[in-house]
């Protein structure tokens, strides 16, 4: 549709006296696409005998001034600095029970000491024939500052009633000593790092030869490949005697490994026997 009257239709505005405005058309001003209004009536008539408004020019937009943004950096946020890691108190090799305890209870040499709870130090008689050495804490363990609790600590309290040991107080051929490879609980369970257990085993060192044991047995995995220096299975390791400084080592399974695999039950039960003659052998 024209947006212009007829000519016709002019004359007869004209003739009634109404003076029109005609806007522009789109070819006498270019406008460019995307800037096209809305279309509008073609023009308007108003019904009055005066000249027609000059439509008067449409201000000028005031310049928009873009703001500056603020400055923002580039620079990645600093990593949260990890405290420190201080050397292992040093003369480990010559410490009394008292010394390594304080030793331990302050150890920061390893990555461990930033999240666990409590050092497990280790319990039990301190000249005991016979030494129990574990991996590391658990989450109990952490919480209570105890090698072996909960239902893995129980069933290690009835594997060593079945041989007549102890973890009560009793005499040393009877009250076991129980210590773990690591003294701080590593991070969810997880397998300990070989930096951690080499930071760690020089008090587990330091406490075998305070105790002096006839016998070592040592339960699970990492515990038996850490004192014996070896990536070799449990399962080929068990039924011999190894040696830990000088002192007789079985190896057998952790009790936390034979909850969750009660089958193997009867070869720990094995482990337990080659023990006792191990030590029997030896005079005690
Ligand atoms: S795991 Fe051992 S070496 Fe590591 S912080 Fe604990 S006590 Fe120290």
């Amino acid at each position: 549709m024209s947006a212009r009257w007829s000519d016709r239709q002019q004359a007869m505005l004209r003739e009634m006296g109404v003076t029109l405005w005609l806007p522009p058309t789109p070819a006498e001003v270019p406008v460019p696409e995307a800037a096209m209004p809305e279309p509008v009536p073609a023009a308007v008539a108003v019904p009055v005998p005066v000249q027609a408004p000059v439509p008067s020019p449409a201000p000028a937009p005031a310049p928009v001034r873009m703001s500056r943004p603020a400055a923002v950096s580039t620079e990645p946020d600093p990593p949260s600095v990890p405290r420190p890691l201080a050397a292992r108190p040093s003369g480990v090799a010559a410490m009394d029970w008292p010394a390594l305890r304080e030793a331990v209870a302050g150890c920061e040499a390893c990555g461990l000491c930033r999240s666990r709870r409590n050092t497990v130090f280790g319990v039990g008689h301190e000249q005991a024939q016979w030494m129990i050495v574990g991996e590391a804490p658990g989450e109990q363990e952490d919480l209570r500052g105890e090698p072996f609790v909960g239902k893995a600590g129980q069933l290690l309290d009835n594997m060593l009633r079945a041989v007549g040991l102890t973890r009560a107080e009793a005499g040393p051929e009877q009250q076991v000593y129980i210590a773990n490879v690591l003294k701080c609980r590593p991070p969810m369970n997880r397998n300990p790092e070989p930096q951690e257990v080499a930071q760690c085993e020089p008090f587990l060192k330091r406490q075998v030869e305070l105790v002096a044991p006839k016998l070592i047995l040592a339960m699970g995995r990492f515990a038996v490949q850490s004192i014996l220096q070896t990536g070799e299975p449990i399962g080929r390791l068990r039924g011999r005697v190894h040696a830990y400084h000088g002192v007789p080592v079985v190896v057998t399974y952790h009790p936390a490994y034979l909850l969750r695999n009660p089958a193997d039950k009867s070869r720990s039960w094995e482990d337990l026997c080659l023990a006792r003659e191990v030590l029997r052998q030896a005079g005690g």
